[in-house]
């Protein structure tokens, strides 16, 4: 269940959770026709802090943009609109869900006129694939779904119904015991997990699957990158096949939603317990969202 707080942002004013309510002839929620958003906002010691806000609202634009989707709010009204969700429901960690999506007024598979509804929604979500996962790691499985491809569903964009893909594959995973799925291309490469961008170490050189193999351009994908070259690691975007994921030294998720997850187990083959690389770069990635690291702290806008 999702914690209730108080107020949502729809379509430009806080309303009572209660009331952010849409009707069943929405056109999105026929199509999935909608793009979206998740956030964090940590606790600094100043407030909430929103990790990389802007960045993930440049994101929310550019989804809508490979569906024609106006969203009609600037870019500052949906940083704004964010940061008094926090504020309204006096939230200090959390997660944000933006989305935009076509709203009600037309039914057809042509869009035009339906207009575009937004909402932002905050509320307290702990770890996604739960704390012992990130102290401990989690288990994994490569789903006999295919992440969708780029010439059916384009997974640059975060959008509603190209979910559907990542739901098939968590389905299937956790009903055989697993934690988390991991999906494949069309080509057989490696893509991406059902929620989360994957990484491995191989010979102390961090790889990960480029964006063009199906893998969402996420920001903490990027912010890993980014304190991963700082310490000096060489980090490689290249296709990588399964047996690069059972043969490596560490493999782990990076995500919004799921942080910096340890894999512990590809299909049944270990990978044994998180590896120093992983543990170092977590390490850093959770003293930067606290505001902790000197260096990233242009990544926090404060509420
Ligand atoms: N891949 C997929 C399929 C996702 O849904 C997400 C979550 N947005 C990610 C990767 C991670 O992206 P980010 O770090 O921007 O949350």
């Amino acid at each position: 269940m999702i914690p209730e707080v108080e107020k949502i942002w729809m379509d430009g004013k806080l309303v009572d959770w209660k009331d952010a309510k849409v009707h069943v002839l929405t056109h999105a929620l026929h199509y999935g026709s909608g793009v979206f958003e998740g956030i964090r906002a940590y606790e600094n010691g100043h407030g909430p802090a929103v990790f990389r806000l802007t960045d993930h609202i440049k994101r929310l634009f550019r989804s809508a943009d490979i569906y024609k989707m106006k969203i009609p709010f600037s870019l500052k009204e949906m940083v704004e609109g964010t940061k008094d969700v926090v504020r309204a429901n006096k939230l200090n960690s959390c997660y944000i869900r933006p989305i935009a999506f076509r709203g009600y007024g037309g039914m057809g598979l042509y869009p035009e006129g339906i207009p575009v509804q937004v909402s932002i929604a905050a509320w307290p979500w702990g770890a996604y694939l739960g704390e012992d996962g990130i102290k401990n790691g989690v288990r994994v499985k490569i789903s006999s779904f295919r992440r969708n491809d780029p010439n059916s569903i384009p997974p640059a964009a975060k959008a509603c119904g190209q979910y559907l893909n990542s739901i098939l594959a968590k389905i299937e995973v956790v009903s055989a015991g697993y934690d988390e799925a991991v999906l494949l291309n069309s080509h057989g490469n490696v893509a991406d997990g059902s929620g989360e961008n994957i990484f491995i170490v191989k010979n102390g050189v961090i790889h990960t699957p480029p964006t063009c193999a199906g893998a969402l351009d996420g920001i903490t994908r990027d912010a890993i990158i980014t304190i991963a070259k700082d310490k000096g690691y060489e980090v490689i975007e290249r296709d990588l096949v399964r047996s690069d994921l059972y043969l490596a030294d560490e493999v782990f998720f990076t995500g919004t939603a799921a942080e910096i997850v340890p894999i512990k187990e590809v299909d049944e083959r270990p990978i044994g317990p998180p590896g120093e690389i992983t543990k170092a770069l977590q390490d850093t990635f959770f003293k930067a969202i606290k505001g902790k690291e000197e260096k990233y702290k242009s990544w926090l806008e404060q509420v």
